[in-house]
């Protein structure tokens, strides 16, 4: 009796599954058909069910694992920053498979909102802040894998290429993390360092010093044998 009865709660649940799928394929298609990308990222957001992980994807004959950070195209050919969260696949009617990927975004100078110039002046065109931003994305916006690199490192590479990139502090909810007071400060003037700014190395302090700050031309700067600035004089 009690097994009977099991038998049939389960084959009514199992019709039911089948009926919620069809029609979730059919959204599917619709959404699809109409490349309406919100749609599908609501589908893969609510509906477990018809969604796969994998722990990689192959791309452009690149393998792409979940954990790297990728190159994200984005409009008006700006590049965006992400790390793979996640690989997706959804089933449509025809069961064609169309991968997705979950993606945390790192933003990039221009995207970071209500920050003062005078901040964003110590902020390099390479590099990013992590967010606890994610996103669904299809897989054909991917660029190639990118290089997150610390400060120091980055400091250090001898040849800089369009997808290395370093990271000294995320943005979450609107704000630097640590704080931008809190960042390693050189140069006479006390300000973080931007790696994009011409500089000149002091071989007492080990310090670099912003050409600007000490009214060096680069000419002059490229010149110099032996470089000592204002404050190691004066000691
Ligand atoms: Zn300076
Ligand atoms: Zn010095």
């Amino acid at each position: 009796m009690s097994v009977s009865q099991e038998q049939k709660i389960s084959s009514t649940s199992t019709l039911k599954d089948d009926q919620n799928l069809q029609r979730k394929q059919s959204h599917l298609q619709n959404f699809l058909r109409r490349n309406d990308l919100k749609s599908i990222i609501r589908i893969l957001q609510t509906d477990k069910k018809s969604r796969t992980n994998y722990p990689k994807l192959k791309y452009l004959n690149q393998i792409y694992h979940v954990g790297q950070n990728l190159c994200i195209r984005g409009d008006n050919r700006s590049v965006y920053v992400a790390k793979l969260i996640k690989i997706v696949k959804l089933m449509d009617q025809e069961n064609n498979c169309i991968p997705f990927i979950k993606v945390q975004w790192f933003y990039r100078k221009t995207e970071l909102i209500g920050l003062q110039k005078d901040h964003l002046d110590c902020i390099s065109e390479n590099e990013v802040f992590k967010t606890n931003e994610f996103d669904y994305i299809e897989i054909e916006s991917i660029i190639g894998l990118a290089i997150i690199l610390s400060y120091e490192e980055y400091d250090h590479i001898e040849e800089l290429n369009d997808n290395i990139f370093f990271m000294r502090a995320s943005y979450i909810n609107e704000k630097l993390l640590p704080p931008f007071e809190q960042w390693k400060k050189i140069c006479v003037c006390k300000r973080p360092a931007n790696p994009d700014l011409k500089y000149v190395f002091c071989e007492i302090c080990k310090q670099w010093i912003h050409l600007k700050c000490i009214g060096l031309s680069q000419d002059q700067a490229k010149r110099l044998q032996k470089y000592i600035c204002p404050e190691c004089k004066k000691n």
